[in-house]
This record gives C-alpha cells, sequence and structure tokens, in this order.
C-alpha cells in the first residue's frame, strides 16, 4: 500500500494537517484479545493536537466544500483502489487489534470498506431533490445541497475500519471535512491508512486522531469549530455528546445499540432459522448492533428450534490454532468478557432460564466466551431487554403473532429486526409494525451501502450508508432569484 512501507507492522502517527505526527497524549498499550498481548503502545492526541485537527480542518473546509462532485468522487475512488491495494495488510491489522478471523476481516470488512467508498464517489453525482420553478410568479426558487462544515466523527471497536469507511466516505463526499477518531481499542487499521490519506487528500480535509473517550473524544465534541458529531456507540456516550453539542448546537448522527428481536412462526423454514442465527446471533463474537440475540418462537415450533439451535451454536469454532477453523473471535476486552459473564450470570440466576449450551468464560489465552443459547427467558429478564453485545442469544416462547410483535416493539432499541415465516403476507404485515429501522424478512444482519441503515428510539436517528447518508451530511438550502416576468 502507497507510503505505509514502515519496518515495524504498525503505524501509530495520527495525521494532523496533512502531516504525520506523534500522539503527545498519554500513552496506551493496544492489545491482541486473542492473546492477551500488548501489539504497541500508543501516544494519543493531547488536547493542543485534537484543537490543531479542529483547526486545520476548519481551514481547509472552504476549499474542499468548492470541489466538484466530480472531483471528490475522483479521490474517494482512489481511497477504495488504496484500501483494495493494501487489503491483506489491513485485515491483518483488524484481525491482530480485534482478535477477529483473519479470513473473516479480509472478506468482509475490507470488501465493505472499499465498496462504501465507490459507493459514495458515485452517490454524491447523481443526487437528486426537489425541482427548481416559479414557486411565486416573478421568482424562480431552486434548492442547493451544501456541506455542513468540520464533523468530528467518532467510532467504535467491533468494525474499526469499515466504520472509519462509514463516517469518511459520505462526510468527505458531501463536501465537509473530517476529524476521525477511532476507538481508543482498536485504532490500527486507520492509522496504518493515514499516509495514504494524507497523500491523497489536501492537508486538513481529513485529520485522524486517536485517543480515549474522555481524554481526547469529549474536547472534539464540544469545540465550537465543529458543526457537525456523528457517533457509533453506547447510548450513554450518545447521551453526553447530546449534552456536549447543545452548547453550541451542533448537528448529530448518532447509531447508538441494538437489541434485535427475531420472531420465528410456527411456519419458519427450521433449518433456514437455525442456519441463520447460528451465523447472524454470533458474528463477531456478538458485537454487533444488529445480532439477531433476541429470539420469539412461536409455541408450535419453539422446542424443535431450541434443540436444534442448541446443538448449531455448540459447534461454532474459535480459539483453534488455524485461522481457517475459526468463525467467531474473542470480545474485544476483559472487560467486555466479563461484562458478558456477568450479564449470563445474573440470567442464570432466574430460575426459569435454562443454559441450552454455553454460559462460561473460555479457558485459556484471550477474552473468548464460549457461545451461549438461553431458553425460558420472559420479556421482562434483563436479559431479553439490555443489550449484552456479546455471544448470547435468548429465546422466548409466544403463542399468537400480535404478542411476539408486541414484545419486539416493547424495547428502548429500534436499530434492527427480522421475521421468519414462509408466508409472505403474514411477514409483510408484521413488518410493516415493528419499529426498527431495518426489517429482514427470511434472513437477518445484511447491509447493504446502497440502502440506508439506522436506528428509531434509543438506537439513535440518523442513517449510515446510502443516499440518505449524503442527506444527513449535508444542509439543504433555498437560492430564489427575483427576476420578472415577459409581458404578452
Ligand atoms: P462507546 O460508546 O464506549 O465508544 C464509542 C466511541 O465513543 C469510542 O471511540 C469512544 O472513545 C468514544 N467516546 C466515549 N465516550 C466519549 C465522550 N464522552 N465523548 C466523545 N467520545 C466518546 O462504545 P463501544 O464500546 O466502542 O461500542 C459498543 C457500542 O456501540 C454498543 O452499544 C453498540 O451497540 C454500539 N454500536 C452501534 C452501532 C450502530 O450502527 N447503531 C454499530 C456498532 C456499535
Amino acid at each position: 500500500m502507497a507510503g505505509t512501507a514502515t519496518s515495524t507492522p504498525f503505524s501509530s502517527d495520527l495525521l494532523i494537517d496533512g502531516r504525520l505526527v506523534t500522539g503527545e497524549g498519554f500513552v496506551e498499550p493496544i492489545l491482541n484479545p486473542a492473546t492477551g498481548e500488548t501489539l504497541i503502545s500508543i501516544a494519543e492526541a493531547s488536547t493542543d493536537q485534537v484543537t490543531a485537527a479542529i483547526q486545520a480542518a476548519d481551514r481547509a473546509f472552504s476549499g474542499w466544500a468548492r470541489t466538484t462532485p466530480q472531483q471528490r468522487s475522483a479521490l474517494l475512488l482512489k481511497i477504495a483502489d488504496a484500501i483494495e491495494q493494501g487489503a491483506d495488510h489491513l485485515a491483518r491489522l483488524e484481525s491482530l487489534n480485534c482478535g477477529k478471523p483473519l479470513h473473516l476481516a479480509r472478506q468482509d470488512d475490507l470488501n465493505a470498506a472499499v465498496d462504501v467508498f465507490r459507493f459514495f464517489a458515485g452517490a454524491v453525482r447523481c443526487q437528486t431533490g426537489q425541482l427548481a420553478g416559479e414557486y411565486l410568479p416573478g421568482f424562480t426558487s431552486m434548492v442547493r445541497r451544501d456541506p455542513i462544515g468540520v464533523v468530528a466523527s467518532i467510532a467504535p471497536w467491533n468494525y474499526p475500519l469499515m466504520m472509519a469507511a462509514w463516517k469518511i466516505a459520505p462526510a468527505l463526499a458531501a463536501g465537509n471535512t473530517v476529524v476521525f477518531k477511532p476507538s481508543e481499542h482498536t485504532p490500527l487499521s486507520i492509522l496504518s491508512l493515514a499516509p495514504v490519506l494524507a497523500e491523497l487528500l489536501p492537508p486538513g480535509v481529513i485529520n485522524i486522531i486517536s485517543g480515549g473517550g474522555e481524554s481526547v473524544g469529549s474536547h472534539l465534541v464540544s469545540h465550537p469549530k465543529v458543526r457537525m458529531v456523528s457517533l457509533t456507540g453506547d447510548i450513554v456516550t450518545g447521551q453526553k455528546i447530546l449534552q456536549a453539542a447543545a452548547k453550541s448546537v451542533k448537528r448529530t448522527h448518532l447509531e447508538l445499540g441494538g437489541k434485535a428481536p427475531v420472531i420465528v412462526c410456527n411456519d419458519a423454514d427450521l433449518k433456514a432459522v437455525v442456519e441463520g442465527v447460528r451465523t447472524w446471533g454470533y458474528y463477531n463474537a456478538g458485537q454487533d448492533c444488529t445480532a439477531a440475540c433476541r429470539i420469539y418462537a412461536q409455541a408450535g415450533i419453539h422446542d424443535r428450534l431450541v434443540a436444534e439451535l442448541g446443538e448449531a451454536v455448540s459447534s461454532l469454532r474459535f480459539a483453534r490454532k488455524r485461522d481457517a477453523d475459526n468463525e467467531i473471535g474473542p470480545l474485544i476486552s476483559a472487560r467486555q468478557r466479563d461484562r458478558v459473564a456477568s450479564f449470563v450470570e445474573r440470567a442464570l440466576g432466574q430460575p426459569h432460564i435454562e443454559r441450552i449450551t454455553g454460559a462460561a468464560v473460555h479457558s485459556g489465552p484471550g477474552f473468548y466466551y464460549q457461545p451461549t443459547l438461553l431458553a425460558g427467558c420472559k420479556q421482562t429478564d434483563e436479559i431479553v431487554q439490555r443489550e449484552v453485545f456479546g455471544p448470547v442469544v435468548t429465546v422466548t416462547r409466544f403463542d399468537e403473532l400480535s404478542q411476539a410483535v408486541d414484545w419486539a416493539n416493547d424495547s428502548e432499541y429500534g436499530l434492527a429486526s427480522s421475521i421468519w415465516t414462509q408466508n409472505l403476507d403474514k411477514a409483510m404485515q408484521v413488518a410493516a409494525r415493528l419499529q426498527y429501522g431495518c426489517t429482514w424478512i427470511n434472513s437477518h444482519f445484511l447491509v447493504l451501502s446502497e440502502m440506508p441503515h439506522g436506528g428509531l428510539k434509543r438506537s439513535g436517528y440518523g442513517k449510515d450508508l446510502s443516499s440518505d447518508s449524503l442527506e444527513d451530511y449535508s444542509v439543504v438550502r433555498h437560492i430564489m432569484a427575483r427576476h420578472g416576468q415577459l409581458t404578452d
């Protein structure tokens, strides 16, 4: 990959105003969650460096905002090409830093990141909107879509490079400048890309600063020159950002957690459900806000589903020596693993909840937790209501479909959901009633660059991906020209 050849496999420099600089803040260890070992220690951005990055983005804004969609598109395509050329290296970093199987990081995360840059390179050149016209005689009105200014983008640790792509590509495509902060746990892939971004983009258009939420993120989001904050993260973090944003009335774009309901009707294709939940309930060790984690199974299929799914889940492969043998990785940290363990412990303290499989920390190195299936769960149980963000799926029995829909909607979250039935008529009726940003029918989890991804309720608002995202990262403006009228 151009510009990334170094003697160590890790780049640790921040990107500020087109220059690669060493962080001047706290030095933090970056771990490999599959072993618990420290990969490298990286100095995060100091407060002065955060300010410098914001000022650089602010200076770069007027020039970048005046570039044409065609010019920005050409640069986004070059970024996509650079990621594609460096995909093997970037996937290795992603795998080391998140513990995820390398073959999956290469195939899923990297291909998705490339596609997102290519999608926005195209989408920004063919945006649509209201027609210009004489809505008042003698005046022509037209609508422009213009960039917002400096966007602070803050990402979580579950898909570091893909989340970076989701945030950086639409923001730049729309003509904004960006200060991007990866999770303090997972900065390696985007820092490795920083030299390429420095080479391709004018100074200040994209700045990468790493560091913790309180030490770096809070300064970033409260700076008055930042006009928009985009976060993918926890609800509590979203609330803090809203408070900080209120002071200077910044636009916010929040992708918060999820607790996806999976409604399985008696007439569902059982084999497909088992395969689907085995894959999409546990993908990325369940560290996914759309994970198929909250099953509602109708009485006629419930027992067979629990039995077959239990067997399927216990066959999930992880912590094996050969990368290709692994289907899932560890949790991101010992803290996250212990958090998952305590959720399960509290659940199993309830006499009605039954352990079908898993429910233990994996013995051996790394932050692994056994893929877990719990049955007999009730709607009011903590494990059904709260996001675990780990490889834990619950099953709750229902009789009437309307009950399952009510339970599915009885949640603080509203990101993703699915309905499994061979009756499309029924599926469409349920899909219409579910209060979720996405509903899959006889499937789960699949996300496309062309389609909007985002939530309702406490899952946040704003859309990632799709042309809707371009709208979120831009403002609509009315231009009205007075020109009189020709008389006959
Ligand atoms: P987190 O909220 O702890 O951290 C997310 C990011 O916010 C990190 O970069 C962190 O440093 C930063 N941050 C934390 N406190 C901050 C503050 N006060 N000011 C500014 N920045 C701050 O979340 P996480 O643990 O990294 O990720 C897991 C969470 O993200 C889960 O709740 C998950 O559901 C959610 N998530 C949501 C989506 C979605 O699309 N809705 C996708 C992935 C993850």
